[in-house]
């Protein structure tokens, strides 16, 4: 494995552990907390100072924390066996891809992406798209995929999130240090790094290419922000999803089209082409290009295309779907007509939309009529999509006629699995059930973890996110200079959680339609409750910044004081803490306008209740006995009634159903209904909802067709 130039600015390792480089540049440590048990042991308060990032760790720890780990038989022992099980790993020769696929094939999946969320040290990653396209990799390793992914590093990332002293969203970004992340320049077979070039409206853009290591798969990322772009082209790949238009459709077409150069130069021949969303379709018009400068017509060299590409919508929402208008599109492609042997409105036809302000070049229908295979996030998700897109297709006299399918999104287990519900499965469900995490039927064995051991796990669980709740409030208030207050929340009572992207349609205030109903709840003196909010709002989405200063505003009144709180910075730290530490994962959009939704999947996995609308997975998971459903499967004309009805039946569960159960206690103190539930929730959602069963159905769906072999 290679080690980076930089070598110089590391502390120099002792030959003995000398590897904890090596493991800092494989980013299979994000989804094995064993490895990195490995750095937090040399230095807990600067693995947390340097925020989970061992590549700054590596540069900032004092030599003789160093040298003392490599002088302890147990620190060593440890390393050891973290270094082993990499190393079985990325040797496998046994994985799933070769055991169904055999080990002779020649395809080469690549995935585009806009954003992927790894880890919070990587901060390249916004929301909901970018960690399934994370897990969607890091899955694709663990099965030993042929697989190869594509995007941008963001120098600047996405915004950090502080709330100024009146709950307001203020976002601030810092600037990544290359150093400081595990990225090292991709190079070519004889050794050059490589550079892209795109052609722009009158110059030339250049892109590097930084390759990240994900377990055995390749992570490519296109930095902009080099020499001799311009300075406005330089920041083109600064933040995720910042600028106009504009910057873009620029962007966009660094993504799609530089992706495919990036791919060439490093001599790769993808056989299949994953736009995962529509902003890396340009993809489609690269290959166009290069096909037609092969000597095809453009309407075989589409079909060829086609044949080999695949599509994921994850939009419900039209505003979502990016357009652009077409005398954009035609400073962009002008020059690009020619070399497709196609003039201008045979391009624009390929992608056209009629938009309320009139036509447009949509990505979303550049990728489907770019696809062979198309798909939905989620069952619901998918007859949406197939409503959405049916104008697409004369032929399809229905709906159900569209070819645009579904494949449920999923988590990835090891990511987002509490390390001590670990141990509780490791015992219940038998040795190796990682490797067949998939199996529904080895998860029937969750009912063999006693009541007492589950319950001990979850407390503990629940004290570890107030703590770490306490210890985020105490920050925020030292950065107010304000006291630090009473601590917040209490580790013995019912904890709702409710993180997400703060989009209005996801109702974060839904809960507050009613306050004394809330104020009741969260004060009844044999029934409490708590809850914990985190979430950021686009930037540029002022109704969202409004939700979020109403909830801060709401948790500072001294009646709510303590009981409902507000964690800034949303990320996948925070995230972890929340899914692994609440009682209850609360989610509630306005049906049908969230596609999949994947936080309540990573609650289940840890034996987090569900309470949620029927929309995104949840109609797909829920059964009656794996938690509760809020209001029906219904759509309504009017978003007030919609509202009401919804936040009066969620405040029923609550009262009724939910907080009963858990405080209906045996004579040992011990919620064996609850249990049951969590049990239930397990059991159900753990086998299904999980990127293993997801990229099997990429694989044999859409990728790779029907396994050749057993
Ligand atoms: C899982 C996750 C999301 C997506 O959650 P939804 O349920 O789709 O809203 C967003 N942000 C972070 C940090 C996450 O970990």
């Amino acid at each position: 494995m290679r080690i980076v130039s930089s070598d110089l600015l590391f502390t120099p390792t002792p030959a003995r552990i000398a590897r904890l480089r090596d493991l800092a540049y494989n980013l299979w440590w994000t989804w094995h907390p064993e490895a990195q048990d490995l750095y937090r042991r040399i230095d807990p308060l600067l693995w947390e100072q340097q925020y989970h990032n061992p590549v700054r760790f590596l540069r900032s720890v004092r030599q003789s924390s160093l040298d003392a780990a490599a002088a302890d038989p147990a620190y060593c022992a440890a390393y050891d066996a973290v270094l082993h099980e990499l190393d079985t790993y990325l040797d496998d020769e046994h994985t799933w891809h070769d055991r169904a696929f055999g080990t002779t094939s020649r395809q080469l999946i690549a995935y585009f992406s806009a954003e992927f969320g790894i880890h919070e040290s990587l901060p390249i990653y916004s929301g909901g798209l970018g960690i399934l396209a994370g897990d969607h990799v890091k899955e694709a390793s663990d099965l030993g995929l042929p697989f190869v992914a594509v995007g941008f590093i963001y120098p600047q990332g996405y915004f950090r999130q502080e709330l100024d002293h009146s709950g307001w969203q203020v976002a601030s970004y810092t600037r990544l240090d290359f150093a400081d992340i595990p990225a090292v320049p991709a190079t070519t077979a004889d050794g050059h790094e490589v550079v892209v070039a795109v052609e722009l409206p009158g110059r030339t853009i250049y892109a590097k290419v930084y390759r990240l290591q994900v377990g055995r798969v390749s992570l490519l990322l296109m930095d902009t922000d080099i020499h001799p772009n311009s300075p406005q082209d330089r920041e083109l790949s600064a933040r995720l999803y910042g600028g106009d238009q504009e910057m873009r459709v620029a962007q966009e077409i660094v993504l799609g089209i530089g992706g495919v150069r990036a791919l060439r130069q490093l001599g790769l021949a993808p056989t299949v082409w994953h736009m995962n969303e529509g902003h890396s379709a340009f993809l489609v018009i690269e290959l166009l290009r290069e096909r037609v400068a092969g000597g095809m017509s453009a309407d075989a060299a589409l079909a060829h295309i086609r044949e080999q590409a695949v599509f994921t919508t994850h939009t419900p929402v039209p505003a979502g779907n990016d357009a652009f208008p077409l005398d954009l599109i035609d400073r962009y492609f002008a020059s690009y007509y020619a070399h497709l042997g196609i003039d201008r409105e045979q391009f624009m036809q390929i992608a056209l939309q009629q938009q309320p302000w009139g036509p447009a070049f949509a990505m979303t229908v550049l990728a489907l009529r770019g696809s062979r295979g198309h798909n939905g996030v989620s069952a619901l998700h998918g007859h949406v999509a197939r409503g959405m897109w049916q104008w697409l297709y004369q032929h399809a006299t229905t709906r159900d006629e569209v070819p645009i399918t579904s494949i449920t999104n999923g988590v990835h287990s090891a990511t987002w699995l509490a390390p001590a519900m670990r141990q509780l499965y490791d015992a219940a469900l038998g040795a190796g059930w990682e490797h067949e995490i998939d199996d529904r039927a080895r998860w029937q064995r969750v009912d063999h973890i006693p009541d007492a051991a589950l319950w001990n796990v979850r407390h503990q669980l629940r004290s570890d996110l107030v703590q770490f709740a306490r210890d985020r409030v105490a920050r925020r208030h030292r950065r107010m200079g304000w006291d630090v207050g009473t601590p917040v929340l209490r580790d013995d009572i019912l904890t709702i959680g409710f993180a997400r992207r703060f989009a209005t349609y996801k109702r974060a205030t839904l809960l507050f339609r009613d306050l004394d109903r809330l104020r009741q709840l969260l004060h009844n003196p044999q029934r409490p409750m708590q809850i914990v909010f985190a979430g950021k709002a686009h930037p540029a989405d002022h109704p969202g910044k409004l939700f979020i200063q109403q909830v801060y505003q709401l948790s500072m009144e001294a009646e709510f004081y303590g009981k409902l709180v507000f964690i800034e910075e949303y990320d996948m730290c925070v995230a972890r803490h929340l899914v692994q530490g609440v009682d209850v994962w609360l989610n509630t959009p306005r049906r049908p306008h969230e596609a999949s939704g994947t936080s309540g999947q990573k609650a289940s996995l840890n034996g987090v209740v569900n309470v949620s609308i029927l929309d995104g997975w949840w109609p797909e998971a829920y059964d009656g006995t794996n938690g509760w459903a809020i209001g029906e499967e219904r759509e309504y004309r009017d978003e007030q009634e919609q509202d009401w009805h919804d936040a009066d039946h969620l405040y029923r569960i609550l009262e009724h159903e939910v907080l009963p159960q858990f405080y209906t206690r045996d004579d040992a103190g011990i919620p064996t209904r609850w249990l049951a539930t969590s049990k239930a929730a397990i059991a159900t959602c753990a086998p299904v909802f999980s990127t293993r069963r997801m990229v099997k159905e990429y694989a044999t769906r859409l990728y790779l067709g029907a396994p050749t072999s057993s």
